[in-house]
């Protein structure tokens, strides 16, 4: 077994502190890499605080996750010791299914496995994150990473870059699309910056004023204070799709509103509680309401080759593990710029 440093909340809404445990041996089919930097993504605040279903704890958060590979098993063909490598979400998947062989095994019709918050295939083995020293993961669900791009800022791309690049490849949003992103956030300013790669005309409605200065450079076109009723007033209807990212409770109604005819709106926050919307909200307009789910494996691959290409990273703070509760309050408030990264020579 593998001595494996981490930060972990040993039960639901419990600060973060240093924990030791034992990660499996490197199988042959597996992929060991020491992890470098890890994003902290929202889900891992919902997750320790048990915001949408009760946890597996001690929990060890973090889905973002980029390093060096130490060790490979005997029949791994894709990797090498020193290569760059990261793993996002999940860390297994059937593999068998309908899904699974259409390159979504993160809609894998047995469940995927995620990287933490989960269990491996056998049903009882807990799996612990990214905010660790080190990680082993089955080869197929291990992704290659540029070595042209800043590490740290390429950790983000493993769950809020796949998050919004899936929806947008998917809804095919480009050229002549108005595109709204609702809350500018970790996956919002992902959003941003592909909606804009894509031609979009890309707007952001914010609940913070603040951030208009750096949605432009961000590449935006628009900025809407979701406060303000003139400013909301002049958004009425326009948007072919909005990308809700909002990570807390809010009126879909209103913001089903700012959709033009046949417009839809893409879900990807979670929310800890249901929405409630309006059947009027939808039938004025043929009006859809749909959601989207990280993103499989190769497409998370083209992703990352799309940002290699296109010098696409996230805008980080970098952040020491220690910081980690402020960082998660921070968040909590809306006060991302626009990602947290742990570095993890910190641990
Ligand atoms: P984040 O960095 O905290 O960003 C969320 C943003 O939402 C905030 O910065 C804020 O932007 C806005 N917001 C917060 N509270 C709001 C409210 N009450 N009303 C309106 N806007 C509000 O979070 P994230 O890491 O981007 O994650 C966002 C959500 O996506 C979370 O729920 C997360 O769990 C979920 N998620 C889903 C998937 C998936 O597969 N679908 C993957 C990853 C994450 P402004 O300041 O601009 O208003
Ligand atoms: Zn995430």
């Amino acid at each position: 077994m593998i001595k494996t440093k981490s930060y972990a909340a040993q039960s639901p809404n419990e600060n973060l502190a240093p924990w030791t445990f034992e990660r499996r041996e490197v199988g042959s089919h597996d992929v060991q890499f020491d992890i470098l930097y890890c994003g902290v993504c929202h889900s891992d605040l919902h997750q320790v605080n048990n915001d949408w279903f009760p946890g597996i704890f001690p929990m060890v958060p973090g889905h973002e996750i980029v390093g060096r590979v130490v060790r490979v098993g005997d029949h791994v063909k894709k990797f090498k010791v020193g290569d760059l490598a990261g793993t996002g979400c999940m860390v297994d998947s059937c593999q068998e299914c309908e899904n699974c062989k259409k390159d979504l095994e993160q809609y894998c019709l047995e469940g995927n496995t995620q990287t933490y918050n989960g269990l491996e295939r056998d049903g009882k083995t807990p799996t612990y994150g990214g905010y660790s020293n080190t990680i082993v993961v089955r080869e197929e669900f291990v992704l290659h990473v540029s070595e042209k791009l800043d590490l740290a800022a390429v950790s983000p791309l493993l769950c809020a870059g796949i998050t919004t690049y899936s929806p947008l490849r998917h809804w095919k949003v480009g050229k002549g699309h108005k595109l709204a992103v609702l809350g500018l956030g970790g996956l919002g300013h992902m959003g941003v910056k592909f909606g804009v790669a894509f031609g979009a005309e890309v707007t952001v409605l914010s609940t913070s004023p603040k951030k208009e200065e750096d949605a432009k450079r961000l590449g935006a076109h628009h900025f809407v204070v979701t406060s303000d009723e003139a400013q909301v007033k002049a958004a009425l209807g326009t948007f072919d799709f909005i990308l809700d990212t909002v990570s807390a409770e809010h009126d879909f109604n209103m913001y089903l509103s700012l959709l033009r005819t046949d417009g839809t709106m893409i879900c990807v926050g979670v929310p800890p509680k249901p929405a409630e919307i309006a059947a009027f909200s939808l039938l004025g307009g043929r009006k859809s309401i749909a959601g989207s789910g990280i993103g499989g494996i190769a497409e998370t691959q083209e992703m990352l080759d799309f940002c290699a290409e296109h010098n696409i990273v996230s805008d980080i703070e970098l952040i020491d593990i220690k910081d980690i509760q402020t960082a998660y309050q921070r968040m909590e408030k809306g006060d991302v710029r626009y990602r947290f990264v742990i570095d993890m020579a910190t641990l």
